[in-house]
């Protein structure tokens, strides 16, 4: 049966909030949009105040830098329980406040959600925190210059030392072969718990993974860190297409190379953290 152009228009917004691009669009959307999982389960406790202005600073950073735009997230493992996380409810990352940090379990449930709308995506986050206890932040991206390189036969590389984790490998998430059998042919969304299970699958022990047809996932042992390698992911990939288009071969690093300068980086992502965060929470 056809859809009326009111019933499309509601439908269309629903699916924009809850990928988080239409934060600001609420009259209907709360009788469209399915809510939120709920969960009689105490909350893991509260958490110090800084690290949710940390994790507000860490979207508005990605988008101040083109990482994230009206798409994309960015999560912290809670610190006092490594089986929960917190990320925004289904929010422009641009938008986000404290107040709209919700903590989640690993089977994406929103522990503290009270009825609101949670990130469709937020199977990435949980899986791959219960696949990587190593992982204490996650960022999702839809950089448009990370997609060449997850559709393509191009492998990126780590094209300098801020870019070093790369040297380890960058697989890409091939969401056809989630399924048994015949290429599964999805809405491209990892918006379960068995797709997500299977992009962690695919990241393995590297910090970044390629979504084919997609955009990215991003992860490190802190909140900068994630964010440091979320920017260079970016960063690495123009540059990676502005060395093929000089033309002939190009040299990258290394994997001893890039486990080398990553040491430095750990270290110095320090500095860069602190003068992004200043800049973001002063607009
Ligand atoms: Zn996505």
């Amino acid at each position: 049966m056809p859809i009326g152009t009111s019933q499309f228009k509601h439908q269309l917004a629903a699916a924009l909030v809850a990928l988080g691009c239409l934060g600001h669009y609420s009259e209907p959307v709360a009788a469209q949009t399915p809510p939120a999982a709920t969960t009689t389960a105490p909350s893991a406790g509260v958490v110090d105040a800084s690290l949710l202005d940390d994790l507000v600073a860490a979207g508005r950073i990605l988008v101040d830098l083109g990482v994230l735009d009206g798409f994309g997230h960015v999560s912290v493992r809670h610190p006092a329980d490594p089986t929960r996380f917190l990320m925004s409810r289904s929010l422009a990352p641009a938008l986000v406040t404290p107040g709209d940090i919700v903590e989640h379990d690993l089977d994406g449930i929103g522990i503290t959600a009270n009825g609101r709308t949670l990130f469709l995506e937020r199977f990435i986050h949980a899986e791959i925190y219960r696949a990587r206890p190593d992982v204490k932040a996650v960022v999702h991206a839809h950089a448009p210059s990370l997609i060449p390189f997850s559709v393509s036969s191009v492998p990126m590389k780590a094209m300098f030392h801020n870019s070093a984790f790369l040297a380890q490998g960058v697989p890409v998430f091939e969401i056809r072969k989630t399924g048994s059998g015949a290429p599964a042919m999805t809405d491209m969304l990892v918006s379960n718990g068995a797709l997500g299970r299977a992009l962690a699958a695919s990241l393995g022990d590297k910090p970044v993974a390629l979504m084919r047809g997609h955009g990215a996932v991003m992860t490190g042992p802190s909140l900068p860190l994630a964010v440091f390698r979320a920017v260079y992911t970016e960063v690495n990939a123009r540059m990676q297409l502005q060395a093929i288009q000089l033309g002939g071969p190009y040299t990258t690093l290394d994997a001893e190379e890039g486990a080398k300068a990553d040491k430095v980086n750990e270290v110095i992502s320090a500095r860069p953290w602190e003068l992004w965060k200043k800049k973001a929470l002063a607009h």
